[in-house]
């Protein structure tokens, strides 16, 4: 295995990949007995935390009447129903595996509907690692300084080919995109982005900015795909679609659809998903719509959508007093700016916020590495890249021992310098 790792992020961490021996609650334990308090939450699925016994009883249930079929089974309706009552602008969805696959479906939906080729994406937005989008991603020259062809790859070994279907935009820079529709808008099948960066520091759209990207689709005859793999059930119910105000035309699910467990989705009108229906447009896949990941995800949905119950409320307030805390270890001095949205942030160490990816290429990670080292060896494990995500199971309790935890950590960061 290279690097001793399955994906390559993880062989980011700092100082070394974790080796982990079991997840309980909000809690991971490694195979030295070290405990810690969790907010990478598996990069992001586990809304419930580790081990929800719901989803537990519901996948052991599954497990003992079959683990995959290839055939349909009662699971997938129930879950494919309680997302449609999630989000009301939908009709339809359809079921893959992992984000990076449900993405490819949904640009090929896309295409297939317009009959047009272009894809415009958003700079540092990652959507998966396919060839076909992993473009704008992690480049060294924001677009505003003129980063053009080649630079765009992200990897070696991804033809340059796929530069000629992709346009790369700056996130919230609604002139550039106005520009950009008004020159081709007739060639844009459709534009993708994630409704927060969540992968650029948990950077917001500025006011009128999804609006104004609605609006340029709209009027281009384009389509506006919401990549909800990481905000999906996980900002509210509706998912970043609710939580910012704006409905796009098919949008992508994964990680905290299925608590925890392998499962994603696209979910759309009934006319864009109508080609899947007669053939025209190929969707497959093995393990599609397995009744492992789906008995997981029916339980996962149970909680999160309960109509008596308040998990969003929750959600949000647990995750607003952690916030708030990390926010106020900057009050001794040294700049400490938290951003995103409560059950999603970044800690940065600097006083500005960033705002677009130009912003986050100037950010001095040498500073995150420290603090992301300095937590864990506290006892506390969030994202490599000083993403939090918080889930139910973090308790108050929890967050009062993170926050303790967290003064320690930083008294220890702000003790070893500039790096
Ligand atoms: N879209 C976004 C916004 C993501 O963050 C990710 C994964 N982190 C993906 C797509 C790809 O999902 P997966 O890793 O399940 O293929």
């Amino acid at each position: 295995m290279p690097s001793g790792v399955s994906s390559a992020f993880r062989a980011r961490q700092k100082p070394v990949p974790l080796f982990i021996d079991r997840g309980s609650g909000a809690r991971l334990y490694d195979v030295d007995g070290n405990e810690y308090i969790d907010y990478a939450l598996g990069h992001g699925p586990l809304i419930l935390g580790h081990c929800h016994p719901a989803i537990v009883h519901a996948v052991q249930k599954q497990l003992a009447r079959g683990s995959t079929f290839g055939c349909q089974h009662e699971l997938e309706a129930q879950v494919g129903e309680k997302m449609l009552t999630a989000l009301p602008w939908a009709q339809r969805v359809l079921f893959s595996n992992t984000g990076s696959e449900a993405v490819q479906i949904a640009l090929r939906l896309a295409r297939a509907a317009t009959g047009r080729r272009l894809v415009v994406k958003f700079e540092g937005d990652y959507h998966g690692w396919m060839d076909s989008i992993l473009v704008g991603y992690r480049h060294k020259n924001p677009v505003h300084q003129a980063c053009h062809g080649d630079d765009m790859l992200a990897t070696m070994g991804q033809p340059s080919s796929v530069l000629q279907d992709i346009r790369v935009l700056p996130w919230n820079d609604a002139e550039a995109l106005q520009r950009c529709f008004q020159e081709i808008g007739g060639e844009i099948a459709a534009a993708i982005c994630e409704p927060m960066q969540c992968n650029v520091a948990s950077t917001l759209p500025v006011p009128g900015f999804l609006q104004t990207l609605r609006a340029a689709t709209r009027e281009h005859g384009a389509l506006l795909i919401f990549d909800e793999v990481i905000t999906g059930f996980r900002l509210a119910a509706g998912g970043g679609s609710q939580y910012f105000g704006v409905a796009p035309d098919l949008a992508v699910f994964g990680k905290a659809l299925a608590g925890g467990y392998p499962l994603s989705a696209v979910a759309g009108k009934a006319a864009l998903l109508e080609p899947v229906e007669t053939g025209q447009v190929i969707h497959a896949g093995t393990f599609n719509g397995n009744p492992i990941a789906m008995a997981a995800a029916a339980a996962t949905l149970d909680i999160l959508l309960d109509p008596g119950g308040d998990a969003y409320l929750r959600l949000h307030r647990l995750g607003e007093r952690l916030w708030s805390g990390l926010q106020r270890l900057g009050d001794t001095g040294t700049p400490v700016m938290v951003q995103g949205v409560p059950t999603c942030f970044h800690i940065l160490f600097q006083e500005e916020p960033i705002r677009n990816y130009r912003d986050f290429v100037a950010y001095d990670m040498r500073r995150n590495d420290r603090w992301v080292e300095a937590a864990l060896r506290e006892g506390i494990f969030q994202m490599a890249d000083g993403r939090w995500y918080v889930s139910l199971a973090h308790s108050d309790e929890a967050i009062a021992q993170t926050l303790e935890r967290a003064k320690r950590a930083f008294d220890s960061f702000c003790r070893g310098g500039e790096a």
